[in-house]
């Protein structure tokens, strides 16, 4: 590690720097400045770190599209300053702002690192102290002067994930996250071991786009579905795309009046992007029959793309404005690495 890395912390919120508030015994957000108190590790980095907080420690739960543009607002004004940027953040919607950040941040040649914990920093077996410790040594780790991650990474406990690859699996595990569908960029034991073939790499210079729109939605599709539900969904004012939450790989009932909502819905200009409820593979439409329809409809695949990533590149290509045609050929395309090519 270079001594003179310089690295931005940037707390959101979340259990890393929660603590008890000893009348409710709940947990509630402390001022930052305690964190550096809880790990006083920090000041032994052999690199500079400063620490930028959002106003209002937020539960993760509470992050919003303009938390999102917050985040990389953030990273975007800095950019110049720092070698890399470490983001502490609720796990529980982290794989959504990791994905949002990824789109939004193109051609990274910088890392940004989310990290949060299980269990407050402040108590004794927190996971929170060695994820942060991991993350700004990654956020700093440079080959040949250059930054070794050059993306937007998830480092939860012995793992650095793809950002928009990540799923929160797990409540009560210190490895709370997987990335089924992508091996980890780096495991992390006495050394860490960077998969350098898959780290992404620029192909030119960074461009933030922080606009997002939020008419979407998420239809999880189930046995014995309702029609009324289906076509409520489907006719909400303003809708403008949503990710359907199909069966193995890419399935969903073939019923008339399914088939039907879904095609009225297309012929509304809706566009529906299609992934697995598996955690693991990828949507095939067309490899059984009860997917075959979905391809008819104009429903596209979303391969093996996660329901987060897929719903935030939703928000961010229709926040784009992008013409219907370019919005398909760009989800059916990886543009931050969040899908496998088919
Ligand atoms: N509810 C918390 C949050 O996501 C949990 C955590 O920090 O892990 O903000």
């Amino acid at each position: 590690m270079k001594s003179s890395q310089n690295i931005l912390l940037i707390y959101t919120g979340g259990t890393i720097g929660m603590m008890e508030d000893p009348d409710t015994g709940s947990l509630v957000p402390f001022d930052f400045a305690q964190l550096r108190m809880h790990v006083p590790e920090l000041r032994r980095f052999d690199c500079h770190i400063d620490v930028v907080s959002f106003d209002e420690p937020i539960d993760s739960s509470d992050v919003n599209i303009d938390s999102w543009q917050r985040m990389a607002q953030m990273v975007e004004v800095n950019y110049d300053h720092y070698d890399g940027f470490v983001i502490l953040h609720g796990t529980d919607t982290m794989a959504f702002s990791a994905s949002a950040l990824s789109f939004m941040l193109q051609n990274l040649d910088k890392p940004v690192i989310f990290t949060g914990s299980q269990l407050p920093i402040g108590q004794i077996r927190t996971d929170g102290k060695e994820n942060l410790i991991t993350a700004i040594e990654i956020a700093s780790a440079t080959d040949n002067g250059l930054p070794i991650v050059q993306e937007v990474g998830v480092l939860f406990q012995s793992k650095l994930f793809r950002g928009n690859r990540t799923h929160k699996y797990s409540t009560e595990n210190f490895d709370a996250f997987e990335s089924a569908n992508l091996a980890p960029l780096a495991e992390v034991g006495i050394h860490i071991n960077y998969r350098r073939d898959l780290l992404l790499r620029p192909k030119g210079p960074l461009t933030v786009r922080k606009a997002f729109d939020d008419c979407v939605g998420i239809l999880k599709i189930f046995p014995g579905i309702s029609r009324t539900l289906v076509e409520g969904i489907l006719s909400i004012g303003g809708l403008r795309a949503f990710v359907l939450e199909s069966f193995g790989a890419g399935n969903g009932p073939t019923e008339d009046w399914f088939l039907q909502a879904l095609r009225d819905a297309t012929a509304r200009g809706i566009i529906i992007l299609n992934v697995t409820q598996c955690n693991k593979g990828m949507v095939e439409q067309g490899l059984y029959e009860t997917s075959s329809a979905f391809e008819e409809i104009g429903i596209i695949s979303g391969g093996d793309m996660t329901t987060e990533a897929a719903l935030v590149k939703l928000m961010y290509l229709l926040g784009l404005n992008y013409a219907s045609a370019d919005m398909k050929r760009i989800l059916l395309e990886s543009i931050s690495g969040e899908r496998t090519g088919d």
